[in-house]
């Protein structure tokens, strides 16, 4: 099993560093031709508005969403939620749309930069997760999903089937169980 990080800009190292300490081959997806050699994808932390741009130069936008609408894994942090979402807005901006959520880009505002808080998540059976927040989008309407972790009301990490996303950074943090979580997702996905 091979499980790629979109590889255009953000913490894309991070990533790989975290599916290394946990003993799974990482590798990073620029092309339509490496994409198809991982069976999930981790879309990392970043700038949505840059890596948007270069999704739609090499014609991964296109394939991707066909892929992600065919039940393909994938896990979106922050940029990568932004990439995945139904709606975005401050300032709008296109996106795959297969997550039906519309988020608000640095939704904190600029006086919160970032910020950390333990948050408990269904997925780890309500145990608390140390998530780290960057200039995070806020979901402002969360449609047909399940509902993993919120923060002040709102939802952070939600799920649609094949489909995972959190507006915080697991991959900042020393804990790899959410990494973990979605490498049995895509074990899971490869055996059916
Ligand atoms: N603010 C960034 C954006 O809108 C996301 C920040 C992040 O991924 N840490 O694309």
């Amino acid at each position: 099993m091979k499980i790629g990080v979109l590889g255009m800009q953000g913490d894309i190292e991070e990533h790989l560093a975290m599916l290394s300490k946990i003993g799974v081959e990482g590798i990073r997806v620029k092309s339509v031709k490496t994409l198809e050699e991982v069976d999930g994808l981790i879309m990392p932390g970043g700038e949505s508005t840059t890596m948007l741009r270069l999704l739609k130069l090499t014609g991964l936008f296109d394939h991707l969403k066909e892929k992600i609408r065919n039940g393909f894994p994938v896990y979106g942090t922050c940029a990568g939620l932004i990439l995945l979402a139904k709606d975005v807005s401050n300032p709008v901006q296109d996106s795959l749309k297969v997550l039906d959520v519309a988020v608000s880009r640095n939704g904190y505002g600029r006086q919160i930069d970032s910020f950390h808080a333990m948050i408990p998540l269904s997925i780890l059976d309500g145990d608390l997760f140390d998530a780290v927040f960057i200039r995070a989008p806020i979901i402002t309407r969360a449609g047909n999903v399940e509902v993993i972790g919120t923060y002040g009301g709102n939802p952070v990490f939600v799920r649609d089937t094949n489909v995972i996303a959190s507006t915080f950074h697991p991959e900042l943090s020393e804990d790899t169980r959410i990494h973990e979580f979605f490498v049995r997702m895509v074990e899971n996905a490869v055996s059916h």
